[in-house]
């Protein structure tokens, strides 16, 4: 097992979540204010079945949203993302890059497997940056799904590094 490092430099998409309190109750067969200490039913403590955890807010799931659950391909399929605050309240941001070949991508050679080069010049002075952009949000109408269900979504350009 190994840990990989990933990099891309192109169009991507932000959504952002917040992050909230979660309850669940591990059990559901007796009263809350039962005197029992187990559930006859499934064995759990009774102590136990409140199962307190920060949670998403918005859940999305690309296998219901799309046809094409590969289209776009998330930085954290491996984990969720790191939480950080703003304010009182608590956030993650999620990264969205193209996967699935359309017409148009730009290509960049190395880039998406630099770790095995040993070195990697990658000139963007002659980049078309927001022509990119505009490709991005044209051949990825999934983009809108994801709007729709994080209520957010910024498109940007840039270097991306993740592991997985
Ligand atoms: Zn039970």
């Amino acid at each position: 097992m190994g840990i990989d490092r990933n990099l891309y430099l192109g169009p991507y998409a932000k959504t952002t979540t917040e992050v909230v309190s979660k309850e669940e109750d591990r059990c559901g067969h007796l009263p809350l204010d039962t005197q029992e200490k187990f559930c006859s039913e499934c064995g759990t403590r009774i102590s136990d079945r409140i199962y307190r955890h920060k949670g998403d807010a918005v859940s999305f799931y690309p296998e219901e949203a799309w046809k094409n659950p590969d289209a776009l391909s998330s930085t954290s399929w491996v984990g969720p993302p790191e939480i950080y605050k703003k304010g009182e309240k608590e956030y993650r941001d999620y990264l969205w890059l193209p996967n699935a070949s359309r017409p148009g991508k730009p290509k960049r050679k190395g880039v998406s497997n630099v770790d095995k080069h040993d070195e990697v010049v990658i000139d963007i002075q002659n980049v078309d940056i927001e022509a990119e952009i505009e490709w991005f949000k044209t051949a990825y109408p999934e983009l809108q799904k994801l709007e729709e269900a994080f209520g957010n979504l910024t498109v940007g350009w840039g270097f991306i590094q993740w592991f997985s």
